[in-house]
């Protein structure tokens, strides 16, 4: 009976076991991960539930169960290393797990820069269910939450924080917020809502230490903070794959197909996939939910015996400030060029190179998404005033 060994219980690891399931896998299934949850999503814990609107059954993933066709195992536990010669996995506890294909899932680490008090007990990061419940709680009896971050998460948490009548500073090195991911157009919209929703945003700042009641920044100043939340990215989380992963990898690189490159039985998957893009012709590696969910659904598929290549153009969403913020492809062009306009929070700003459409940040317009990928995966030549006249509809373009 083959074995599937999935390493990494989160939104991808989840959905590669249900996938096998309802697919017809006949075989056995081993999920193994470090969280005692049920696999969930993660989006809401920087949204709604930090909000209070959805409790955890409401984005936690259908119990996987067994079926006739095949066995099914959940189990607790942190995996350190795996042996691909002999096909096996060691965890903490001191197991040994044997597997005939394994399946890496364990998504991103959140990032703790090495700042002096960075380990204080007021200070957080926002990735799991536990880490929201500490932060939620926190922010309740919170006067002062200092945001070391102006990247998704960071923002988003602002956001949420509002309605705890919590005074709410973000300190971001960088001189834009959402730098990696907006143009700078969008983010100067973004900094503006944020700003005139109270919070006390300070650009191009670093922070040199965080003390018990205090962040000093590195120009001197001294911010109040008796919640600190460091929202300074996510690393994948490779540290027990070091026998098939090189040091230094930005994740685990595999090839279109989603098999770890010189490793034919292993598979990568989520967050710490580095994957081989079809469209893009690189390695790239995306910390959105529709990777996790559809790369999952493409390692199932190739488990069952199927031929596809795994690819997927770039897409997240984002919601702040009651916008609705989505980004599709990457924000990469020669020129932008805006349709609407940002300040009624309904726009689409899309990034162009030469006559073809690369990106796009659709503001209150996801209603757009599907048209402005079909433009940017056909390749479909466009102008800018077909692009900025409003009136011209997208759908008819692509
Ligand atoms: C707060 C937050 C908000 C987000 N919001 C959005 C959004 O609005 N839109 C969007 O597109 N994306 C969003 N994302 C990103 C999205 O949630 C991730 O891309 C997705 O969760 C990735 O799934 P994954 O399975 O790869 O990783 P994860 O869901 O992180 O799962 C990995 C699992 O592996 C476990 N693990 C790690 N190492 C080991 C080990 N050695 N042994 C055993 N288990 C291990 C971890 O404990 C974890 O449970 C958000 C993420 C966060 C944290």
């Amino acid at each position: 009976m083959t074995r599937v060994l999935i390493v990494g219980a989160g939104h991808a690891g989840g959905r590669v076991a249900q996938h096998l399931v309802e697919g017809g896998f006949a075989g056995e299934i081993v999920l193994v991960g470090e969280e005692v949850h049920i696999p969930y999503e993660r989006p809401a814990l920087s949204k709604e539930f930090l909000l209070g609107k959805q409790d955890v059954a409401e984005f936690s993933l259908p119990v996987c169960e067994a079926s006739e066709a095949c066995r099914f195992e959940r189990r607790v536990g942190r995996v350190t290393s795996v042996d691909p010669v002999e096909r096996t996995v060691s965890t903490a506890d001191g197991e040994t797990i044997e597997w005939d294909r394994l399946v890496i899932a364990t998504g991103a680490d959140a990032r703790r820069p090495p700042i002096p008090g960075n380990d204080l007990s007021h200070v957080h990061v926002l990735r799991t269910i536990d880490d929201a419940l500490r932060l939620k709680s926190a922010i309740t009896a919170a006067k002062n939450l200092v945001i070391i971050g102006a990247g998704v998460i960071g923002l988003e948490v602002a956001s949420s924080a509002r309605g705890h009548g919590v005074a709410i500073c973000v300190i971001e090195p960088a001189e834009r917020v959402m730098a990696r991911i907006l143009s700078p157009s969008a983010s100067h919209w973004l900094a503006e809502q944020h700003r005139a929703a109270g919070t006390d945003l300070r650009l191009g700042r670093g922070v040199s230490e965080i003390h018990g009641d205090a962040v000093i920044l590195d120009d001197g100043s001294v911010i109040a903070a008796d919640t600190v939340l460091l929202a300074t990215g996510a690393a994948p989380a490779t540290a027990a794959f070091a026998s098939v992963v090189a040091a230094g990898a930005d994740g685990v690189p595999t090839d279109a197909h989603c098999r770890v490159e010189g490793h034919e039985h292993i598979y990568a998957v989520g967050d710490v996939a580095l994957s081989s893009s079809p469209i893009y012709g690189r390695a790239l590696r995306q910390e959105t939910w529709r990777n996790a969910e559809n790369q999952a659904q493409a390692v199932a598929q190739i488990l069952l015996g199927g031929e596809e290549p795994y690819s997927e153009l770039p897409w997240m969403w984002t919601d702040q400030l009651g916008h609705n913020i989505q980004v599709v492809g990457f924000c990469a062009g020669d020129r932008e060029v805006v349709r609407g306009d940002p300040a009624t929070g309904k726009a689409c700003l899309f990034q162009l190179d030469g006559d073809r459409l690369v990106g796009a940040v659709l503001l209150g317009e996801g209603k757009q998404r599907k048209h402005v990928e079909r433009l940017i995966l056909d390749r479909v030549p466009v102008t800018d005033a077909q692009l900025g006249d409003p009136v011209q509809a997208l759908k008819a373009l692509a």
